[in-house]
């Protein structure tokens, strides 16, 4: 393998300012820390040895070229919002931002598609479909994400309940390979069986097989009518047995959260943001799209009964849009929340089948216990991809809670697993994850996952030691 890299020197400064602009490049001190690393700083802080701002995907294949020549490796970063510290240079190299490539085509209305550069962010891709009268659905927690970055993680959110993750709204991709060569991955076709499905590979592959330069991206009609339900439970334990229970009714919500009252007062209490229900230990967060508003009366009227006959305390209906915003503003502030209220984070994301959430949460409860962490459970208990965070208080010294946190990740996981859940349900393995999805995938899938790899990357410098490790 071809480890170890290149180191960089003055010559390989002097051609990438060539090849794109030395305004763009930053080198040494000139790059700031916060490059380093992603939102999860504990899963690996590492100085790039270059950092360049491209601007067109002939930048990024003159780039990759020169860094496929010269054996360097290179990690493309979208807006650094990532949770499992995929987005640093854990080998130095070169960090290729394309933050700069955001532009945003007109929809295409005749494919119900809109295309766009990958630094352009989630939210203005929402809203560049929202102002001709479309949706684009994917709504993971955090907004201002690149949507390339979405696209590379297959990013999920709230909203998959109902409408999926980011790989099905995708269309067709172009790409640049680690070689410098450019390819399109499928088109603005609906259906295509012609070979294998690559842009499905590459959906989800945390930039570890190709630099995504483009997207298109399918987009619904906008639904009409939309209603957020609160529902207060004693305990979550309550909440996530009432997640089977919303399911079987005949409406499909949009989205189904939970959240402990512990959780909230802690959003309260440190961001000043506040949920119009104060009783109960836990809440569901329950929402509902509609196309008419018989439909979402209808809908809202069958949760709202379900949930009074399951136990709970009331049934708050925010049917202003206001009153809905100040309940999803909670719930999009936890991880800020939770950064003011403790000295580090750890989390776990594994989904879990549906119908074993309830059985998750509890056991994850009490594995936390035994390890003497703090534990949160919350999150899109919907699809069952329960973020179980670990928070560390004060009085943890270093060692207690890196042994605490290992022990009980293990533990976690191996209940996903005999649940017959995933280690990861959004944010990926990047750093973080990698020696615990070397237990969980066992040999052979990670000879497979090698061997994918290497059909992109031979000389693996696309952002190596992510997802799989060869350098062992
Ligand atoms: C408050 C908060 C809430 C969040 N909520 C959710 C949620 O609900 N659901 C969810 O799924 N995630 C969530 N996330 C995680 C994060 O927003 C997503 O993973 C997002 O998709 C990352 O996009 P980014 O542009 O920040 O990517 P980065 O963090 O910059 O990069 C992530 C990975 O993608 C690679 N990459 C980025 N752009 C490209 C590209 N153009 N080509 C090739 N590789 C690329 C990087 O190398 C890295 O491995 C949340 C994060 C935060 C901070």
């Amino acid at each position: 393998m071809p480890y170890p890299y290149k180191k960089m020197d003055e010559d390989d400064f002097t051609y990438i300012k060539k090849i794109t602009a030395k305004e763009r490049v930053f080198t040494g001190a000139g790059i700031l820390t916060e490059y380093y690393h992603d939102e999860m700083p504990c899963y690996g802080i590492y100085p790039p040895e270059l950092y360049v701002e491209v601007i067109n995907k002939e930048e990024i294949s003159a780039v990759m070229a020169y860094a496929y020549k010269m054996n360097i490796p290179v990690v493309c970063r979208g807006a650094g919002t990532g949770l499992a510290g995929g987005a640093n240079c854990k080998y130095g190299g070169i960090m290729l931002s394309v933050m700069r490539m955001n532009q945003i085509f007109p929809v295409d209305h005749k494919n119900q598609t809109i295309t766009c550069e990958p630094g352009a962010l989630l939210v203005d891709v929402q809203a560049a479909a929202a102002k001709e009268g479309l949706f684009y659905p994917p709504d993971p927690g955090e907004k201002t994400a690149s949507i390339g970055g979405n696209v590379i993680t297959n990013a999920g959110g709230m909203k998959a309940v109902r409408y999926g993750l980011t790989r099905d709204f995708v269309r067709c991709m172009e790409a640049v390979m680690p070689d410098g060569s450019i390819l399109n991955f499928s088109s603005n076709v609906v259906k295509n069986t012609t070979g294998y499905d690559i842009k499905d590979l590459v959906i989800g592959s945390e930039g570890t097989l190709c630099v995504l330069t483009q997207v298109t991206l399918k987009l619904l009609p906008a639904p009409k009518y939309t209603c957020t339900l609160v529902m207060p439970f004693r305990s979550l334990e309550e909440c996530a047995d009432m997640v089977p229970k919303v399911l079987e009714l005949p409406f499909i919500p949009t989205a189904i959260e939970f959240l402990e009252r512990e959780l909230i007062n802690i959003v309260e209490q440190s961001l000043h943001k506040f949920l119009p229900v104060h009783a109960g230990d836990a809440v569901l967060i329950v929402m509902y799209d509609a196309s008419s508003q018989q439909e979402l009366n209808s809908a809202v009227d069958a949760a709202a009964e379900a949930a009074l006959a399951n136990g709970a305390i009331d049934c708050c209906i925010a049917d202003t849009p206001e009153r809905a915003a100040s309940v999803w503003s909670v719930r999009g502030s936890i991880l800020e929340g939770m950064k003011a209220d403790s000295i580090d984070q750890e989390e776990c994301d594994v989904v879990v089948p549906r119908s074993r959430i309830a059985q998750y949460v509890k056991a994850a409860k009490r594995i936390a216990l035994n390890h003497g962490i703090r534990v949160e459970p919350c999150g899109h208990c919907g699809d069952g991809n329960i973020h179980t965070e670990m928070l560390r208080g004060p009085e943890m010294a270093d060692e207690e809670w890196e042994t605490a946190t290992r022990q009980c990740l293990t533990e976690l996981y191996a209940l996903s697993k005999e649940l017959g859940g995933q280690l990861s349900g959004e944010h990926g393995i990047g750093n973080g994850r990698i020696e615990y999805l070397e237990t969980f995938a066992g040999d052979r899938m990670i000879t497979l996952y090698k061997a994918i790899k290497l059909a992109f990357d031979d000389k693996l410098i696309l952002n190596p030691g992510k997802i799989i490790e060869f350098n062992k």
